[in-house]
């Protein structure tokens, strides 16, 4: 029966006509786009960068604006729906909301979101909010000052806070701030955390610290677990309850405090992985396509890109580094390798 008959959007058929979504060898389909703008960062948090001596991407390696539309659109008709811009920091890329602009207004995208480390945020909120962006992750590990300048080895403590008061004036919500939970650091505080989540009604999430820091220190000694997360704030505030999940592929099991009030979510990539629904790929600042944060393998998109390659040959590469997408992150095995680029030149 011909498309049209069968009601399918300009999309579906066109998803039909190049072979339907992005479907690996586990079945899982991927519709959820991460898109890095750079891999320049104005901090350095220990847990993604080095401290010193980084080298970043030459600007001409960067996908441009247009190049990265034109990849979006090439993707939309495979069922990808929702995009969520990072870095590095994405922030400092020059002019985000004209990107924003552009990719909010793909016929087919539900959902266009950012992550940002906060510090430019009270000078762009604004715009990025009239740009159309409405879903916003703020990273923040610490609420004290000093913390802040050991964990991001830079004194920007301030400049966050009025960011994420900038980000509420202008109407963003929900906020969520995302903490990255580490044995020693987060331990400190959780408890103010929860208190903070109850006062200020933002979404508190953490996440488990992962293995893809520049400093190559990771060790699973040094994270903080997603159930010891849960047992610290029941015990002194009060029991949490799981919030029920509306979608089975995100990786944030949400919890809401008995009483209704201070919401929690816990990203528990290490204790108790997601792999099995995952639905993500990620395209880095350079054009590089990665079936998984931990991939060891990428597909060069730029080269296409740059090589007048037809829409169709973009297509079946996306589909072929989609298909070779491994089981698992393999974190707690003894195979485990930890990718060659960190955090911050991936984009988290
Ligand atoms: N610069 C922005 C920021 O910090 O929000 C966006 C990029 S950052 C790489 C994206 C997220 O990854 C942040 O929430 C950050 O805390 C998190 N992240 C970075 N390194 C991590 C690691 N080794 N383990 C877990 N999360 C990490
Ligand atoms: Fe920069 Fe984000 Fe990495 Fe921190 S986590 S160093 S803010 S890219």
């Amino acid at each position: 029966m011909p498309s049209e008959r069968r009601g399918l959007t300009v999309s579906e058929r066109v998803a039909e006509e190049t072979g339907g979504p992005l479907v690996d060898s586990f079945g899982r389909v991927h519709d959820n786009l991460r898109i890095s703008v750079t891999d320049r960062c104005n901090i350095r948090c220990f847990y993604c960068m080095p401290a010193g001596n980084v080298t970043f991407m030459p600007r001409a390696e960067l996908l441009s604006f247009e190049e990265i539309e034109r990849f979006v659109r090439l993707v939309v008709p495979l069922g990808v729906r929702k995009i969520r811009l990072t870095g590095g920091e994405p922030l400092v890329r020059r002019d985000l909301p004209r990107l924003v602009e552009r990719l909010v207004a793909i016929d087919g995208i539900r959902d266009v979101g950012l992550t940002t480390n906060g510090v430019l945020l009270a000078e762009q909120a604004h715009d990025l909010f009239a740009a159309g962006l409405r879903r916003i992750n703020i990273s923040l590990d610490t609420l004290r000052r000093d913390v802040f300048a050991r964990i991001t080895r830079r004194d920007e403590f301030d400049r966050v806070v009025a960011g994420i008061e900038a980000a509420r004036q202008v109407g963003f919500d929900p906020i969520k701030i995302n903490a990255v939970s580490i044995r020693g650091v987060t331990d400190e505080e959780i408890v103010d955390f929860g208190h903070f989540a109850r006062r200020t009604g933002l979404h508190v999430r953490f996440i488990e610290f992962m293995p893809l820091d520049a400093d190559n220190a990771w060790e699973r000694a040094k994270v903080f677990f997603a159930a010891e997360i849960i047992q610290r704030l029941s015990e002194a505030i009060m029991p949490l309850v799981p919030v029920h999940r509306s979608d089975p592929s995100a990786p944030a099991t949400e919890y809401v405090f008995e009483d209704g009030v201070g919401r929690i979510g816990l990203i528990a990539s290490v204790s108790q992985p997601f792999c099995a629904s995952c639905n993500r790929f990620r395209l880095t600042a350079d054009g590089k396509l990665r079936n998984c944060l931990f991939s060891l393998e990428e597909t060069d998109i730029r080269a296409l890109l740059r090589g007048g390659a037809t829409d169709d040959e973009i297509r079946a590469a996306v589909r072929a580094c989609i298909a070779a997408k491994r089981e698992g992150h393999e974190i707690n095995t003894a195979r485990f390798i930890q990718p060659e680029r960190p955090m911050y030149s991936i984009g988290g």
